[in-house]
Parts: structure tokens; C-alpha cells; sequence
């Protein structure tokens, strides 16, 4: 039997998705906490423009860049956000973010680089880091930080191989958002450094006291030439299915990752791509409706959660995620077995309660887990509940 590549035989399934497997095989009905998905759907509007694009098609291949007026609203949207300095030949449209980041760190990383990332992080970044061959240097942030890195932990990380420096804020699995003098610290670290930063900005506008938070290109647009920003209409616009990312960036990266879709997906599917430039141009207040739904449903679910036992978490100011610090509970033993880690506490709580949480280990913080509360406010409210009483028959 021939062999696989060894960087795929060793390589793991993303542990989200695989949690998602266990919840879809579970006997009984559960109420899924896990999965990072916005819980609403795109307006009318969107689905309409994806109905008239397969209409119109004309049975040839797209742009490998992206759809031209795809690519003009991303420009819009970025107008919108105070970035004037692209234009289109720094955009590039792949098949969500998670395609885009594989695409960019591909078209960075040498032999020997190394990705930063703070932790707790996506768990996306190990893999990919792995599959394009990147040693991750970790940055352990904690509850005591609001898990943000600082400019001293990021200066006393950095060393001749990083390469790429991630930042993602919002942030998943934590919800921290930095402020701009945050970013501003951090800013004064990466200018004496030549790394590229890559900037996750998938939940940029999932931020409850304002519109959209401060992001690194805003605060120093002096490092223009070395971010690299990341966006999707997965989240925002109730699209994760539909697969659309989009990237800003210096023109080498954009043409790089241009060249790597012509070699990979060719194109995005048309349909696809009318739909996210619809949501990017038109009425935007189903997805401010959508934001202003979860920010009621994140009070709510702090309500429950701040009366359950053994817990702690720090309040997210953004994304959709809480993350819950479980530390007290484990040792303990429920119902007569240990639990002694965070993935068996979540193995528990699925198979008693039917409640689906993801390990905080997936996110590189053992001792954690994490709950997304973006579903049904009343499934969200019933799982937090059973957590609780979960957490009550510790001894
Ligand atoms: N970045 C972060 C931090 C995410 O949490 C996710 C999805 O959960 C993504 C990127 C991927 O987004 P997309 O659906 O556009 O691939």
C-alpha cells in the first residue's frame, strides 16, 4: 500500500468540526453550545442575488482574484471602515477565511519560520501552522490579562524566526477585544521587528458598545505594508455556509494567494460570491439586528452562569464565545467518576446532560471550555441552566 505524505499523516481533522460529528451521532437530542456559527441567516436580499447569478450563468470560470464587484464592495466595506490606502489589486476573494489563512501562511512561511499566536486561540492556527510546515510560538495569556497579550510578552516572544505574528480581536474562544491603545503598545513592539501581522478580523463588528472595534491598520497605518487583513461574511452576515473570505493586503501577498487559487479552486463559486457582494452592499440591518439580538442573549446567559458553582469566566466584550475557566471543577468527581480534564468534562456533560461545549485544550488552554451563545436564546439559557446543574452535583 503506498504512503500518505507524512505532514497528512500525522495531520488531525479540525477538533471543532469534530465535536459537531459527535453532536449530529449523539442518541439524544442536544442542545449544541459548541459550533461557532452566527445563528441567524442572510435577508432575503442576499439568497435573491446568489438565485439571479446562477441564472445568469454563462458556464465559463471566474476571476481566480475574485468576482470584480465582489472585490469593489469589499473595497466599500473597507472605505466604510476608515482604510483608504487599497485598492483592488491588494484584495483577494478564497472560500472563507480559514482557505485564506491556509493560502497566505502558505505563501509566507520558509522551512524553519515560526507563527506567533497568543493563546487561547483558534485552534485553526496549530493546524494550518502544521500543514505549511510552521513552528507556532505560544504566548499563554490568561483571565488576569483578559487574555490579551502585551506588548513585553509579545517583545520577549519575537525572536530572528517568527516570521508571522497573528492577532485575532474579537477574539475566539475568549470574545477580548483589544482597545486602540492596546493595539498602539503592540504596534510599538512589531515596528522594530520585520514579521508580517496578520490580523484575524472575522468578528470585527461583533463588538456590543460600539459599531466596530479599533483594529492595528487603524491605529498604525505606518505598518500597512505588513498587515494582512483577514475578513468573511461568515459571521456577520449569517453566511458560514456559503464560503466567502476576503483579504486586504500588500500587493505581493494578494497577487501570492491569487496565484494559489488559480492553482487550487480556480475560482469562488458564482453564486457564492453575488451573494457576499449583496451583503457587503446592501441594507445592513438585518445583520445590526442580529448583533443587537446576541447582546441580549449574552446579558442573559451571564445572568445564569455568574450563580453556577466552581465556575469563573472573564465577561467577553465581543465574538460570540464565552470562555469558561472549569479549573475548580476538575479532580472532583461527579456521580461517582473523576473528572480530571476538560475534554472529559465535556465528554460528561454531552452524554448526561446533552449539552455541547468544546474543550478548552482545542484553543491551547487546558482547565477551559468553551460555550458559543449564539443560537436559540431559549436553548442557550436551557444549556447554561444544565451546565449549572451539572456543576451542582460535583462532590
Ligand atoms: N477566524 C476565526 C477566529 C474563526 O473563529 C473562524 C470561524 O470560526 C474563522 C476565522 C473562519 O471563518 P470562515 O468561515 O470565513 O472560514
Amino acid at each position: 500500500m503506498p504512503s500518505l505524505s507524512p505532514d497528512l499523516e500525522f495531520a488531525r481533522f479540525c477538533p471543532i468540526l469534530g465535536v459537531a460529528q459527535k453532536v449530529s451521532e449523539a442518541p439524544q437530542p442536544v442542545i449544541d453550545l459548541g459550533v461557532g456559527v452566527p445563528g441567524f441567516l442572510p435577508a432575503p436580499h442576499i439568497v435573491e442575488a446568489a438565485v439571479r447569478a446562477a441564472h445568469e450563468d454563462t458556464g465559463g470560470y471566474g476571476a481566480s482574484r475574485g468576482d470584480p464587484a465582489l472585490l469593489k464592495a469589499y473595497l466599500g466595506y473597507l472605505r466604510r471602515l476608515g482604510h483608504t490606502h487599497f485598492d483592488e489589486r491588494n484584495l483577494v476573494a478564497g472560500l472563507g477565511a480559514k482557505h485564506l489563512l491556509f493560502s497566505v501562511l502558505r505563501a509566507i512561511i520558509r522551512p524553519g519560520d515560526k507563527l506567533l499566536v497568543s493563546t487561547p486561540c483558534w485552534p485553526t492556527y496549530f493546524d494550518i501552522a502544521e500543514l505549511v510546515g510552521a513552528d507556532v510560538v505560544d504566548v499563554r495569556c490568561t483571565a488576569h490579562s483578559g487574555y490579551k497579550m502585551s506588548p513585553q510578552a509579545l517583545e520577549q516572544a519575537l525572536d530572528e524566526q517568527v516570521r508571522v505574528v497573528l492577532l485575532n480581536s474579537p477574539g475566539n474562544p475568549t470574545g477580548a477585544v483589544y482597545s486602540a491603545e492596546e493595539l498602539l503598545g503592540l504596534a510599538q513592539v512589531l515596528r522594530k521587528h520585520d514579521v508580517w501581522i496578520i490580523c484575524d478580523d472575522v468578528y470585527q463588528r461583533f463588538v456590543y458598545d460600539m459599531d466596530s472595534c479599533p483594529d492595528l491598520l487603524t491605529v498604525a497605518p505606518d505598518l500597512a505594508g505588513r498587515i494582512i487583513k483577514i475578513d468573511s461574511v461568515s459571521k456577520l452576515y449569517g453566511m458560514p455556509g456559503w464560503r466567502v473570505g476576503l483579504l486586504a493586503a500588500d500587493r505581493r501577498i494578494a497577487d501570492a494567494v491569487t496565484t494559489l487559487n488559480s492553482n487550487s479552486i480556480s475560482n469562488l463559486p458564482a453564486p457564492a460570491a453575488a451573494a457576499a457582494t449583496a451583503a457587503l452592499e446592501g441594507d445592513q440591518a438585518f445583520s445590526i439586528a442580529a448583533r443587537q439580538r446576541l447582546a441580549g442573549q449574552r446579558e442573559a446567559l451571564l445572568e445564569v452562569l455568574r450563580g453556577a458553582p466552581l465556575l469563573r469566566f472573564c465577561e467577553p466584550a465581543g465574538a460570540f464565545y464565552l470562555f469558561l475557566d472549569i479549573g475548580q471543577a476538575l479532580g472532583r468527581s461527579f456521580r461517582g467518576q473523576m473528572i480530571g480534564d476538560d475534554e472529559s468534562f465535556c465528554d460528561v456533560l454531552l452524554k448526561e446532560f446533552g449539552v455541547a461545549l468544546i474543550p478548552g485544550s482545542f484553543f491551547g488552554t487546558a482547565g477551559h471550555a468553551r460555550l458559543s451563545y449564539s443560537g436559540d436564546a431559549g436553548k442557550v439559557l436551557a444549556g447554561a441552566e444544565r451546565i449549572k446543574t451539572f456543576l451542582g452535583e460535583f462532590a
